[in-house]
């Protein structure tokens, strides 16, 4: 529905929520409401400057009058929708500053353009808008265009780079009000002095504050809490978690709730712990969500969390597919092609919820992860568990827009391949995943004195490897059409030739020019497929079941019999649980040498230039539908309307800064 710079814009469906019943969908809009109020957070702990850059830049946007052909407006516009899909100035995934088509002469005049008003305010803006910390000796709006326009300064938002200093060089928010106010040593030993090895229940150190230098000259820590930093927003999540615990569905996730508000009263991350416990616990709802300091990948010490919301809900008949395969685990064990001293005597299924988003906010809008695995306390994980969920109405929604993009048609060999993937690859994909995580990691075992770490470096690739035979060898069994969770024994062909082509050649697309294969899972693929391909010309040189062709210049994956590969699966799933069972590290190493490494330099320019013809944006991420609340005249929510389309992607960014902004 847009799209800009390296981005594409989607929506997506709530499938379901119609069924919810009106005490569920009221739940889920008070908690869609607490998500929505975070989202200020984000901007903030994303670089101090995001919240002050967006408000004049939203100034200036509305209040544009000239020609929108203009270039100068173009670049603009561009930079407007980068910023708000990156929640500020830096990339969402590079992390690199944006780098303005614009030229500051141009922003500056459009800010002679607004309001007197407006432009008062802008000038006496404090340099910092920050709730607990502001310098109104300083004005902000030279530094503001700093931040925008010269490139050196906050360069990047989180710097990783080995033997810099990591707090120093990151435009991240976490530490200091003043530029260069801490050093990573200076963290590093302030927490390291809070810190007990020898406590085996530690908290999350760091998780929810920021760390600064006080009036005193000691490094302390702004807590963000309801009395604390970021409480504006805080308050109206509280608000609306409080407002969502009278439509609970039932006494434990009252109880998360209710911890939830606790600790975001109190700041404590005993709280959050405790927090965590109970979520883990809650199983019988239907209705499920996240909201608070969630993942570190945005502190290059991995401490601090970024703001996170999500609300969603069971999607029960996927659910129900993931079950009936975990509950016939030990059919498949009986079943499966290897050596009998190989096979567990006894396995046992893992099963995993799938969950159909309702609303996407902070760190997960609009890009979004496809699954999410909690809590990341690693005691709470070992000594509670955790949630394992996959997101099916957004990896629906990814793979609506893969059919029409071009890129079947540009790289499969022919329509008939394109057809089967465009009628089963939703299908074909959900089954992989669960044969591969619920049932493939878990099957065989090893042989008595075999060293579970004996396949060293390579252990990755060939466990992701064995995984993903298997789930390839019985996606094409009649089994799964017995039990109902494939629709028809036609189906696995998408899965087979998706994953050959993706092995063989259109993986490469995400690797540069003379690199080769690094990445665990980009190498089992490719060492299935061109293991497969080799097994098949020495099977039958003259009509191999798989081989690679050319037309008009180009390269094709092509599968001549689809049975004959499923019995090179069977044979390779054999040997990938001999070397696992036991740990023969020689011959593990010379398959991934063999097959999973190398690139061929020809092909994969090939396949790069056909890509990039086809101009597909490489980050992807979505515009929620709107929730509305209908009210009697007591103000007692009699139903909760759904409603998608009603609003662009410019049009949501602008309500959102406008209905949830964190003030000042
Ligand atoms: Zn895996």
């Amino acid at each position: 529905m847009d799209r800009f710079a390296d981005i594409e814009v989607l929506r997506y469906e709530v499938p379901g929520f119609e069924q919810l019943s009106l005490q569920q969908k009221t739940l889920v809009y008070y908690l869609t409401e607490a998500a929505l109020w975070g989202r200020d957070i984000l901007w903030d702990q994303n670089c101090k400057y995001n919240l002050a850059i967006r408000n004049v830049c939203e100034a200036v946007f509305q209040n544009y009058k000239g020609d929108k052909n203009d270039g100068q407006w173009k670049a603009f516009e561009q930079y407007m929708k980068q910023i708000w899909f990156a929640n500020g100035i830096h990339h969402h995934y590079s992390n690199a500053k944006f780098k303005p088509g614009f030229t500051q002469e141009w922003f500056e005049a459009q800010m002679a353009q607004l309001s007197e008003e407006k432009q008062k305010e802008f000038e006496n803006m404090p340099i910092i808008k920050n709730e607990v910390y502001m310098d109104r000796s300083q004005k902000a709006l030279p530094i503001l265009m700093r931040a925008m326009f010269d490139s050196t300064y906050m360069a990047i938002k989180v710097n990783q780079a080995d033997g810099a200093d990591l707090v120093a060089t990151s435009a991240v928010n976490f530490y200091g009000y003043e530029d260069g106010e801490l050093t990573q040593k200076d963290v590093e030993d302030y927490y390291s002095s809070k810190k007990n090895p020898n406590d085996p229940h530690p908290v999350m150190y760091g998780l929810n504050s920021k760390l600064y230098v006080d009036c005193e000259g000691r490094i302390a820590e702004h807590v963000y809490k309801e009395d604390g930093l970021y409480g504006t927003a805080i308050k109206h999540i509280v608000e609306n978690l409080n407002k969502a615990k009278e439509y609970a569905e039932n006494d434990q996730q009252k109880k998360v709730i209710e911890s939830l508000v606790q600790y975001y009263r109190s700041g404590d991350l005993g709280d959050f712990d405790t927090y965590s416990i109970e979520w883990v616990k809650d199983l019988a709802s239907k209705v499920d969500f996240i909201n608070g300091f969630i993942e570190s990948y945005s502190d290059p010490l991995g401490m601090r969390g970024s703001w996170e919301g999500m609300v969603n809900f069971k999607d029960s008949a996927n659910t129900a597919r993931t079950e009936i395969v975990s509950a016939n685990a030990q059919w498949f064990e009986d079943h499966s092609p290897i050596d009998d001293r190989f096979r567990k005597p006894e396995v046992k299924g893992v099963t995993a919820k799938v969950i159909t988003a309702a609303i996407l906010a902070g760190d997960s809008y609009p890009s979004t992860p496809i699954g999410i695995n909690l809590p990341n306390s690693n005691w709470i994980r070992a000594e509670h568990g955790s949630k394992s969920v996959s997101i099916d109405n957004i990896t629906a929604a990814y793979d609506a827009a893969a059919a029409g993009n071009g890129f079947r048609e540009e790289f499969m060999w022919s329509d008939t391949e394109v057809q089967q993937a465009n009628k089963y690859a939703h299908y074909v994909d959900n089954i992989h995943t669960d044969l591969h995580e619920c049932l493939g990691h878990g099957s065989g075992r090893l042989l008595p004195g075999t060293d579970p770490d004996a396949l060293k470096a390579y252990g990755s690739t060939l466990e992701e490897a064995r995984a993903d035979i298997f789930a390839l060898y019985y996606m094409a069994d009649e089994k799964l059409v017995e039990l109902g969770v494939m629709p028809d024994k036609e189906a696995y062909k998408a899965g087979y030739y998706q994953q050959m082509m993706n092995g063989l050649m259109t993986q490469l697309v995400r690797i540069l020019p003379g690199d080769n294969l690094e990445e665990a899972h980009m190498r089992n693929r490719a060492l299935i497929a061109y293991w497969t391909l080799e097994r098949a010309q020495e099977d039958n040189p003259s009509a191999p079941a798989l081989e690679i062709v050319k037309r008009d210049g180009k390269s094709y994956v092509r599968i001549n019999d689809y049975e004959k590969l499923r019995q090179y699966f069977g044979e390779l799933l054999g040997e990938l649980q001999r070397i696992k069972s036991e740990g023969d590290y020689e011959a593990g190493r010379n398959l991934v040498e063999t097959y999973g490494v190398k690139v061929d330099p020809t092909l994969h320019a090939e396949v790069l230039e056909r890509y990039k013809k086809l101009n597909i944006a490489p980050y992807k991420g979505f515009v929620n539908p709107r929730y509305e609340a209908v009210k009697d005249a007591q103000g007692n929510i009699i139903d909760v309307k759904i409603i998608y389309g009603s609003e662009s992607y410019v049009e949501q960014m602008l309500r959102y800064g406008r209905e949830y902004a964190m003030g000042e």
